[in-house]
């Protein structure tokens, strides 16, 4: 299984961390490794002193797929979920401002908090019109929707099969919307597709 993220698919996050907006979608990806296994707190890592959430939908693949077309690429995924792409965003920041790939502040090991269940993509009304949002302590610092996304997920699909055969089991972070922050120990993060608690997890 890989897990395949976007990045810069929201025009106001791309504003908060003045990014450039891409011509095509950003491509970075996290291994097996990262995901936070089942019933585990989120560890923060020791590298780093400026870890943040990104809360993202994650769209699961359920066949095998390369080169898909556009008109296509529905059939590729059935369902969707939420998720942290987990971000050391000092250590990021240095290796951006060096031209260096990305992992080291973005596949480490807990970098990915994946809900445990997903949601069928029939029971949603309009794939373009998805709510979902994180809590802190029970308050929203993240909200966001699908509609928002520079790049909808059948264009993602697509895109991401030009380079990468897809999977059943692969997952695609779909990118994150503004208010992006920092974790701190003890924290307590809630993410919602909708009203429907998808995830709640303890930093550590
Ligand atoms: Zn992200």
């Amino acid at each position: 299984m890989k897990i395949i993220c976007i990045g810069r698919n929201y025009a106001k996050h791309i504003e908060e961390l003045r990014n450039e907006r891409p011509k095509e979608p950003v491509i970075f990806m996290k291994p097996d490794s990262a995901v936070v296994p089942k019933g585990n707190p989120l560890f923060l890592p020791d590298f780093s002193d400026e870890v943040h959430y990104e809360t993202e939908l994650v769209l699961r693949i359920n066949r095998l797929g390369k080169h898909i077309p556009v008109e296509k690429a529905h059939q590729y995924y059935d369902a969707i979920g939420l998720g942290i792409d987990v971000t050391a965003r000092d250590v990021q920041r240095q290796l951006k401002a060096k031209g260096l790939p990305w992992e080291k502040a973005k596949a480490f090991d807990f970098s990915a908090v994946v809900s445990r269940e997903f949601i069928p993509v029939d029971a949603f009304d309009d794939l373009n019109d998805i709510d979902f949002s994180l809590k802190i302590n029970g308050k929203a610092v993240q909200q966001g929707n699908s509609e928002h996304m520079l790049w909808k997920f059948d264009e993602l699909v697509a895109y991401v099969s030009k380079f990468f055969t897809l999977r059943t089991g692969d997952l695609i972070f779909t990118g994150t919307p503004e208010g992006v922050g920092r974790l701190e120990r003890d924290m307590i993060l809630e993410g919602f597709i909708g009203d429907k608690s998808m995830f709640k997890i303890r930093v550590k």
